[in-house]
């Protein structure tokens, strides 16, 4: 029997051994700590969420050992005349340097994660997870929380209407096209929703407001999404502009 390799760690757990090195800079947790099982748990119930299938893949050991990895990108590690780990993948060195400068959005992005791994709350699997759609990055959890809440089906109506209400018709708010005026009677009401709240505080039980909701075009939608950033409706106006 050949023997499996474990699936390579994605931005989402990343982000969380990242979160607990930045914690312990001076004292890296023990491989045996409490601190080192807790992350390897909440990594393989992240697992299940992510792959839909549950596998112990994450163990205490191969987390001690990518808390080690994070140390060759350590500057006060390298002062003090040290290497770390030096194998590892280039993921990590692309967390490190968007996160490692920023503890408190680390804090505020490990900790959404973690809360949303424990209350199993964004539908495992998401079709529109698909190649011409980059996920935040905040990782992947965070962004199928973010799809679920803006095709929310009563929510999204409410949207709409209160717009229609107002301006007796829905336009979208980046570049203005309206799909009832391109398309006719089969455009009429048709448009789409993207929230606009930063996917890290979707996790803490927030409901979403309708003015959390912007209104945009399939196409600017699609754009807001195609690449790592996510780009804010304001910049995605620049570029049109
Ligand atoms: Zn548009
Ligand atoms: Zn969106």
């Amino acid at each position: 029997m050949k023997a499996r390799r474990n699936p390579s760690w994605s931005r989402d757990e990343l982000i969380l051994a990242l979160d607990l090195y930045m914690q312990n800079l001076t004292t890296p947790p023990r491989k045996t700590s409490r601190e080192i099982q807790e992350l390897s748990d909440c990594l393989n119930r992240l697992g299940i969420q992510i792959a839909g299938q549950y596998e112990k893949f994450r163990n205490s050991n191969g987390v001690y050992m990518k808390l080690m990895n994070f140390r060759r990108f350590d500057p006060a590690f390298q002062e003090a005349g040290k290497v770390g780990l030096q194998r590892g993948g280039k993921l990590e060195e692309t967390i490190w340097n968007e996160f490692s400068s920023d503890p408190v959005r680390l804090r505020q992005v490990a900790s959404a994660i973690r809360t949303v791994v424990i209350n199993g709350s964004v539908p495992n699997y998401s079709p529109e997870e698909d190649e011409d759609t980059s996920e935040a990055s905040e990782g992947r959890l965070l962004t199928r929380l973010h799809r679920s809440r803006e095709r929310s089906r009563k929510l999204v109506d409410q949207r709409k209407s209160k717009t229609f209400k107002e301006k007796g018709k829905l336009t979208c708010e980046a570049c203005g096209f309206d799909f009832e005026t391109t398309y006719g009677e089969r455009g009429k009401g048709f448009i789409e929703c993207h929230h606009l709240k930063p996917v890290h505080e979707l996790a803490e039980g927030s409901r979403t407001k309708l003015e959390d909701l912007a209104l945009l075009c399939s196409n600017c939608h699609r754009m807001v999404h195609s690449q790592k950033p996510w780009l804010t409706v304001e910049k995605l106006k620049d570029l049109i502009r």
